[in-house]
């Protein structure tokens, strides 16, 4: 039976390559942190890993994860509700709503779960879910799995919210979803503006918050802060894989009964593993570290903002960012594999994004910004992205 099979699978693998989309990985034998080493021996400065506070590799949430592993074991074999619940997590969702000011929060084993267990519970065919046009796969996949009306608008185009929030005045409840920052241009979402609509057209507010939390705002709290917000959004979800530590894990957080008819009825959290002491420790000294000082967000902004005047006074094309993320504008595809091939030979490790990842023409090296970059790291960068640039004529 298989040979048919493999035949077909072979041409879909072929074509992939062939379009030049086949991802290949590249293998890394450091830690994830600012200075790394792949496979091949040659050593790098990572600018594309969602590493922004630095706490990928941090000594002191390497010291919760293994007191955890110490004291409360590896695994839990279990699902919450069955016998996988310890204080330790009782005590992260205790953390993670005090960061965000909410009620109660309820932990996955990734943002793609939490995002996907968390429309199906609340809504059905007679309520509505309007989606902006960039939201993560997770989101869409999460309404893909929800009987409620689908209504989508482009990105942050808030005329096409309104509409859409007036079509959806038929249905019983609505929601309006968004990301935080979405991930290619590092924009923030309007929220502020979301939100008004919001309260006219009679609709909940849900942000992903998986590229903000950690970065936007005056200490990072996400786009509540950044916009006071407070007590206009509904619903937040997130992941400890990017800002929070990265090694994995999500969470949604709002109001309690929101929380508890998801710990009732969220499937990834009902049939799904409970995450591991160690995660959840390490989770913990996070949101203590972020609690006690502001100085990796503020090393973070300002790593931004040094690194992005410098490159603009270089003559390079920044979209313009309020976050740690920073597209270099190339426009073309070719280009930007070219610029962030020569780029690696230079020791800096970035990507080279272009269509369908983005709109045709759009191609850009997306660089990240981390707190664990230090000032001689971001000055290699953009010496290497003008010496570059210099050589394949964008600046
Ligand atoms: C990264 C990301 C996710 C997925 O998070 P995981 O915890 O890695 O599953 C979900 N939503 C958004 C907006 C993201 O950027």
């Amino acid at each position: 039976m298989y040979g048919n099979f493999q035949n077909h699978l072979a041409v879909e693998l072929a074509a992939i390559e062939q379009a030049g989309l086949y991802k290949h990985e590249r293998i890394i034998v450091t830690p994830q942190q600012a200075a790394i080493k792949v496979q091949a021996g040659q050593e790098a400065l990572n600018f594309c890993a969602n590493n922004y506070l630095g706490l990928s590799n941090h000594p002191q949430v390497i010291r919760a994860a293994q007191e955890a592993m110490n004291e409360r074991g590896y695994g839990m074999s279990s699902v919450r509700f069955i016998c996988g619940t310890q204080d330790l997590h009782k005590e992260l969702e205790a953390a993670i709503s005090r960061y965000f000011r909410t009620d109660d929060a309820i932990l996955y084993a990734a943002c793609f779960d939490a995002n996907g267990g968390v429309f199906e519970p609340l809504f059905d065919e007679h309520d509505a879910i309007i989606s902006d046009a960039l939201n993560h796969a997770s989101i869409i996949d999460g309404v893909r799995l929800c009987k409620a009306q689908r209504y989508r608008y482009a990105n942050a185009d808030m005329d096409e919210l309104e509409n859409c929030l007036k079509t959806a005045q038929a249905q019983r409840y609505r929601i309006i979803v968004t990301d935080g920052v979405f991930s290619m241009d590092g924009n923030v979402a309007p929220v502020d503006k979301i939100c008004a609509l919001a309260e006219k057209y009679h609709a909940l507010v849900m942000v992903d918050e998986s590229h903000s939390a950690g970065v936007v705002g005056k200490t990072g709290r996400g786009v509540s802060e950044y916009f006071d917000a407070y007590g206009k959004i509904d619903i937040y979800t997130g992941t400890l894989g990017k800002a929070f530590g990265g090694a994995i894990g999500g969470f949604t957080t709002g109001h309690k009964e929101i929380i508890a008819l998801l710990r009732q009825r969220s499937r990834p959290y009902l049939f799904s593993n409970s995450l591991p002491p160690a995660v959840v420790k390490a989770g913990l000294e996070v949101f203590k570290l972020l609690d006690e000082s502001n100085e990796l967000h503020a090393r973070q902004q300002e790593n931004v903002r040094y690194f992005r005047d410098k490159m603009q006074a270089a003559g390079f094309d920044i979209k313009p960012t309020q976050s740690a993320i920073c597209a270099v504008m190339l426009y073309d595809a070719n280009l930007s594999q070219d610029f962030a091939a020569r780029m690696l030979d230079e020791g800096i490790y970035v990507v080279g994004f272009y269509y369908p990842v983005v709109p045709k023409g759009q191609a850009r090296i997306r660089v990240q910004l981390s707190a664990a970059h230090e000032k001689a790291h971001l000055d290699k960068a953009i010496e290497a992205f003008v010496k570059v640039g210099k050589a394949l004529k964008v600046v």
